[in-house]
């Protein structure tokens, strides 16, 4: 069985049909990309698999199970967590104390026990710290980090929920190249070691063709289509659909 089953979801903002019937699969280990010009419906297939949107129609199916238009906290406790930005509050903390806070949370602990959090769990911490590259900078304070290794505690937060499927949209924005591809190289080996499928969006073509299993192309809101990347690569509809969008299919070097 597939970990995630997107089945026909369709989204409709006013008269805008940002979505429509999208179906795509993604088995655990896997990584696949969400690509398509802008205003295609990327963010919002995420927002629905994520619940922070429902969709109008259609099914997500997470194990087999219809996860479609359940709150977000419920599908995040299933097991689909997604990468979120620290909260400008918590920069002041150190890079373990937010890993630890992660860790918290997701023991359901009440947040005012948060003073405790630098005992809490510190093993652990440590661990994911280390899964993500970031354990040498366990103290220092996360507003002092260089913006991908804020990056890296992200996902090392992320994991702390030990997701099944993690979401990541356009996670390396505002990131140098060479940074790029090597937050998606560790985000493609967690997913290995770790049996996680991941969703990404992403602009870069290198990173999109370097690190995804498969990519699933969106235009328009409907699904143009999904294959390897090699495939995508060699589509003429593909090429054709990010003709004058600025962006090129480029060939690796
Ligand atoms: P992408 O992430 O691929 O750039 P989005 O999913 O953000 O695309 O947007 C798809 C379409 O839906 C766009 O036309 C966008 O303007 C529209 N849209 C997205 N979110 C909203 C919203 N909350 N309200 C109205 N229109 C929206
Ligand atoms: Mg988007």
């Amino acid at each position: 069985m597939s970990l995630l089953q997107v089945q026909s979801i369709s989204k409709a903002f006013g008269g805008v049909q940002a979505v429509q019937n999208v179906s795509f699969t993604l088995r655990a280990g896997e990584l696949l990309a969400l690509i398509g010009p802008n205003g295609a419906g990327k963010s919002t297939t995420f927002n629905m698999v994520g619940g922070q949107l429902a969709p109008d129609s259609g099914s997500v199916l997470l194990e087999g199970q219809n996860i479609a238009g359940l709150p977000a906290r419920a599908i995040w406790r299933k097991g689909v967590g997604r990468t979120f930005q620290i909260a400008q509050t918590f920069a002041s903390l150190s890079v373990l104390e937010n890993v630890q806070m992660a860790l918290l949370s997701h023991d359901r602990r009440v947040f005012a026990w948060w003073p405790r959090a630098s005992s809490h769990r510190r093993e652990h911490a440590l661990a994911l710290l280390d899964q993500v590259g970031m354990a040498a900078q366990a103290g220092s304070p996360c507003s002092e980090l260089a913006y991908g290794d804020v990056k890296r505690v992200e996902i090392a937060m992320a994991l702390a929920h030990d997701p099944k499927l993690l979401l990541m949209d356009e996670p390396t924005a505002g990131m140098a190249p060479g940074e790029r591809v090597a937050l998606m190289q560790l985000a493609r080996s967690l997913a290995k070691a770790r049996q996680m499928g991941v969703l990404f969006t992403e602009h870069s073509m290198d990173v999109v063709f370097g690190q995804a299993d498969r990519v699933a192309v969106l235009v328009r809101g409907q699904l143009l289509t999904e294959g390897t990347p090699q495939a995508i690569r060699d589509d003429a509809r593909v090429q054709q659909a990010y003709l004058g969008t600025g962006l090129v299919l480029e060939q690796q070097s």
